[in-house]
């Protein structure tokens, strides 16, 4: 969808949107306020390499004062009566819906996304503070007559989020929504590349009235403000959405800390196709699921696994499903974007570079793209690669751009045993019209969500997501979340004295 025809309806409502986020503040304890160091980091829009905005480079000075900030809020928070924490997280979904457009225009502006219509974020506000108050414990059985034990969910305290780039606004709140619903209070670092929505975000929840210092956004560079967060004495509790690199770091600093992690990290997850597959569903959605925000989603469908009987067929298909992809700036009628920065598009091309190397095809694509809407920006064409065998590094490594590898398989058996060939398992698809095929390959794939035709859990409320394997562990945006933000407690009462 485009946001408006004439070049000048985008550009207002872009200005619209970034005055909403002052420049060179971030915001700790409910006023926004600039870093410590007095020293700024720039935002810039990847289409055209345009500074957007400066926010505060961060430091562990500044996730201090944040985390006192949400050390200070938490007792009153958690002592809340549960119903009274919903309305204001229901109200700041409320929020988040009614700003939906400008929440996705700040998205669309940092991370360079085709506008798709307003956030949905605030749903997930929603479902989260409707478990606000059926956090529940258990009685548990006796062995006396004059003993009752039961259990008590309480919240930890001050919880850490560190969020990456290519959803920020989503993934803050699929962090910030269970934890403060549970009764914690929570530190957010989002990502460098693309903080203001996710500053925006944090403005709304005061506005809905949740009060200063429950939540706390405090921008910076990874290795600073990223890297002082989960050493923070007073944080009980981290997740962390990125790399498996990064993710590692992180979890060495919790393991040292000793406190818990929700860890939610990359993919390389396999779109298998059977010979009996309705090829005029499949193949659109593997095209949409690889090139969705130019293939920066860590549960993007980056590997075509087929049976040989339909290889050529569907390499053909693919490929001219591909010639329809258009590319563009977030405002114009267009399915993909740039990739957000100069250091990701390296990154791309590099595989590109190395797929050829291994002796992998380029069917379709395989540069950066030209031309006068293109050369400011990081614009790489869809590539799709042939011939691809399932050691190569473009089959076991993630790319986080759109490239596709395709596999051959003899039979299902096969695919089964290539789609689990990697040290990921976020998500798989299996297109068939065989339904013993597709329950039997959907119970051996090692990967957090299967889908059954189609790909993505669009239809289903509350659907788990995380990974196996290097994918991570935990899951986000189902009822059980809430449960991770929670620690539990055995209460016994002795009646006899
Ligand atoms: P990244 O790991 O470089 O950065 C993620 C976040 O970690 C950023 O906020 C960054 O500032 C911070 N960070 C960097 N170094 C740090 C350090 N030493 N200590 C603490 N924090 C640090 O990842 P990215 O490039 O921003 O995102 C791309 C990766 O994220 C991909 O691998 C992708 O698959 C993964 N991802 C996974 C999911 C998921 O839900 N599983 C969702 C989105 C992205």
């Amino acid at each position: 969808m485009a946001i408006g025809t004439a070049r000048g309806t985008h550009e207002a409502k872009a200005r619209g949107a970034l005055a909403l986020v002052p420049d060179g503040v971030h915001l700790i304890g409910g006023d926004w306020s600039a870093a410590a160091s007095g020293e700024t980091i720039e935002v810039v829009d990847p289409a055209s390499g345009d500074v957007l905005r400066r926010v505060p480079r961060g430091g562990a000075d500044d996730v201090a004062a944040a985390v006192s900030a949400a050390a200070a809020a938490f007792p009153r928070w958690r002592d809340m009566s549960p119903t009274a924490r919903a309305e204001l997280i229901h109200r700041w979904g409320d929020l988040c819906i009614q700003h939906g457009e400008e929440i996705a225009i700040l998205e669309c502006l940092e991370v360079g996304k085709p506008f798709r219509g307003p956030s949905t974020i605030g749903e997930r506000a929603i479902y989260f503070a409707g478990l606000a108050d059926k956090v529940t414990g258990d009685t548990l059985p006796s062995a006396r007559p004059d003993v009752l034990g039961i259990t008590l969910r309480e919240p930890y305290g001050v919880c850490g989020s560190i969020v990456p780039w290519n959803f920020p606004p989503s993934l803050m709140m699929g962090d910030v929504a269970p934890a403060i619903s549970a009764g914690n209070t929570i530190v957010v670092k989002p990502p460098e590349d693309a903080p203001l929505a996710c500053l925006y975000v944090g403005k709304l929840a005061l506005d809905a009235g949740i009060p200063p210092g429950v939540v706390n956004v405090v921008t910076g560079i990874g290795g600073e403000a990223g890297a002082a967060l989960p050493l923070h004495p007073l944080v009980r509790h981290m997740s962390f959405t990125g790399s498996p690199e990064t993710g590692s770091k992180v979890m060495a600093a919790c393991a040292q800390r000793l406190i818990p992690l929700h860890l939610e990290l990359g993919g390389k997850s396999p779109q298998i196709v059977l010979r009996d597959a309705d090829l005029s569903a499949a193949v659109p959605s593997i095209v949409r699921n690889f090139t969705n925000n130019a293939g920066q989603v860590c549960v993007a469908g980056t590997r075509l696994v087929v049976e040989d009987a339909l290889h050529d067929e569907i390499v053909d298909k693919v490929a001219a499903e591909m010639a329809k992809v258009r590319v563009g700036p977030w405002y114009e009628d267009v399915d993909m974007g740039p990739l957000i920065s100069a250091k990701q598009e390296r990154r791309v091309l590099g595989y590109l570079g190395i797929g050829r190397e291994e002796g992998a095809e380029v069917i379709v694509g395989g540069k950066k793209m030209s031309g006068d809407k293109f050369d400011r920006g990081f614009f790489v064409e869809p590539t799709l690669f042939d011939g691809v065998m399932p050691h190569m590094r473009v089959a076991q490594e993630e790319i986080f751009g759109p490239v596709l590898s395709v596999l051959s398989a003899q039979d299902v058996d096969e695919a089964v045993e290539i789609a689990n060939g990697t040290r990921y398992g976020l998500g798989a698809s299996i297109w068939t019209r065989d339904i013993k095929k597709a329950i039997q390959a959907a119970k051996r794939i090692e990967s957090g969500q299967v889908y059954i035709n189609q790909y993505g859990s669009a239809g289903v409320i509350g659907a788990p997501f995380g990974g196996y394997k290097n994918s991570g562990f935990g899951r986000t945006g189902s009822a059980e979340t809430i449960l991770e933000y929670t620690q539990l407690k055995a209460v016994v009462f002795n009646a006899g004295g």
